[in-house]
């Protein structure tokens, strides 16, 4: 049976380089769940989808939708219908926009199903916010990655290469964010009973690493 470690967490607590690091040391295939709901965040503003409600419309969408992930020399690309959206799904409207379209129960159902079917045939470090409790309940290793806002918000604005004064709306997004994925009906963020909690404000990248490969090992070897 295939192997799968998920990360789950709040944006900018490093899920997304601690997975990418820990699947090259594993040899496991790396699975950013977040990313999907951001391409399909890109195809819904692309197509001028403003009604949240339009359960037609929205599966009409869906239902012509494909997500695929391939490698390159620098990093994973992300392909929304054949087409590369790797930088455009990182857009501040993208960050705006994202929480509210994977909050509606119909892309979460239909991601859901795209990230199992993904997870049969793969062993896979997988990161999102409902993994460890919803999509994959029986995961060989749950982590639970946190951090503190400050932090993340700090590690967001390097990420983006941003200025300082955009401190604050960075916090204010993340914030924003935190409070929609945690508080949705269907399979919000939230730690799952047997997930380990790691909090990285004060690790180095290394060190988080390190912690999650070393619980890995154990998993693994025993
Ligand atoms: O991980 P990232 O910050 O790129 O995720 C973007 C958004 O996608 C999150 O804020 C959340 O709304 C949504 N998401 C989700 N479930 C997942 C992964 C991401 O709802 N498993």
């Amino acid at each position: 049976m295939a192997k799968a470690v998920v990360i789950d967490g709040p944006a900018g607590s490093g899920k997304s380089t601690t997975a990418i690091e820990l699947a090259k040391r594993l040899g496991f295939i790396y699975l950013d769940t977040g990313a999907m709901y951001r391409a399909v965040t890109l195809k819904f503003i692309k197509s001028g989808l403003v009604d949240f409600s339009d359960e037609s419309k929205i599966r009409s969408l869906l239902s012509g939708t494909k997500i695929d992930f391939t490698p390159s020399q620098v990093g994973l690309r992300v392909l929304l219908d054949n087409s590369d959206v790797t930088d455009e799904i990182r857009a501040d409207e993208v960050d705006e926009f994202v929480s509210e379209v994977s909050a509606l129960p119909l892309v979460r159902e239909f991601m859901q199903a795209e990230q199992r079917r993904f997870a049969a045939d793969n062993d896979i470090v997988a990161e999102g916010r409902d993994l460890g409790t919803y999509v994959f309940p029986n995961a060989d290793v749950k982590i639970f990655l946190v951090a503190d806002l400050d932090t993340r918000a700090r590690r967001r604005l390097i990420q983006k290469c941003a200025d300082n004064n955009q401190l604050d709306s960075f916090r204010q997004n993340l914030a924003k964010r935190d409070k929609i994925d945690s508080s949705r009906r269907h399979s919000p963020l939230k730690k799952a009973d047997d997930a380990i909690e790691v909090d990285t404000s004060k690790l180095d990248f290394n060190q988080q690493v390190d912690i999650i490969y070393q619980i890995c090992r154990k998993k693994f070897a025993s």
